[in-house]
């Protein structure tokens, strides 16, 4: 069976990936690129502008009359577009990815709701590599227990503006959630100056910033004698696209309810 997916967002950075991973993916068929109305891109074919052959699919801005011909929609856009494509997949009965992020908490609520009536596949990182990641981090942890210090490095480009990065923190919830603790409570996000000795239980987190780093993470268990360290390195943006599009398979075969990558991967 193929599944028709549509991608909101089309035009940007993350929607050009998207099109390209579902051209690489069998069963997966690229049926609508929407975008915003105003968008230089508008009209144009997704295709020639994801770098591939034309694929008779243009760029835009109606997304009701795209979601009447799709099985599930692909959201990397902006909170607002992701709050209208919410609305829009309930008027349609319509099972909703989303990969954008940085809601508010009113916004998270009203994705929730919308959980009652048709099927959301919500993660701060679509990567299949990161959320495998992050599930180890979760059982080393619970292993290794308290003996371990734990200690998070990441490194990203120059141009992001937030420290640590969500999957840092997502890791950090990991790590604690295996060790039976609290992240807020625990969590030591920089350390300068005269800082004392180590807390035990503490989980500390250090940023790297510069150059075109796309995204890497590792996880430390420091103990006596030994240690383990847990990484992942991201070399592109095409392996968020490919995790939401499994996502996005998966997702079409599910009734209405909240969904994480966890679900998708069966972790
Ligand atoms: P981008 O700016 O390159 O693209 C965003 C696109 O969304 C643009 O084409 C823009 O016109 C469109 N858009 C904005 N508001 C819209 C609206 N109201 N309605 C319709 N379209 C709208 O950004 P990007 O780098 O592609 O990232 C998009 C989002 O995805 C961001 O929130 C980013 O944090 C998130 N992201 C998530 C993951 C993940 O794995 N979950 C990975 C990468 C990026």
């Amino acid at each position: 069976m193929t599944v028709k997916i549509a991608i909101l967002g089309a035009a940007g950075r993350m929607g050009r990936a998207l099109v390209n991973a579902i051209a690489q993916q069998p069963g997966a068929q690229l049926v609508a690129a929407i975008d915003r109305y105003n968008v230089p891109e508008s009209g144009l074919d997704a295709g020639s502008l994801a770098g591939l052959p034309a694929l008779g699919v243009f760029i835009s801005s109606d997304i009701d009359e795209a979601l009447a011909r799709t099985d599930v929609l692909i959201d990397f856009t902006r909170p607002e577009g992701t709050m209208a494509a919410i609305a829009a997949c309930q008027r349609a009965g319509k099972p909703i990815v989303i990969g954008t992020t940085g809601f508010t908490p009113e916004q998270k609520a009203v994705i929730a709701a919308a959980t009652r009536k048709v099927g959301v596949c919500q993660a701060a990182n679509f990567s299949v590599g990161v959320n495998v990641l992050i599930k180890l981090v979760e059982d080393a942890a619970r292993t290794l227990g308290d003996a371990y210090d734990v200690e998070i490095v990441e490194a990203h480009h120059r141009h992001k503006v937030d420290a640590p990065s969500g999957t840092a923190l997502a890791l950090g919830e990991a790590a604690a959630a295996g060790l039976g603790r609290n992240l807020k409570q625990v969590a030591i996000y920089g350390r300068e100056g005269h800082t004392g000795a180590r807390e035990t239980q503490t989980i500390g987190f250090a940023t790297v910033r510069g150059g075109d780093v796309i995204g890497d993470h590792t996880v430390m268990y420091l103990g006596e004698g030994e240690r383990v360290e847990l990484t992942h390195k991201a070399s592109s943006r095409s392996n968020f696209a490919g995790g939401a599009v499994r996502a996005a398979l998966w997702l079409a075969g599910q009734p209405a309810g909240s969904y994480s990558m966890r679900d998708v991967l069966a972790l």
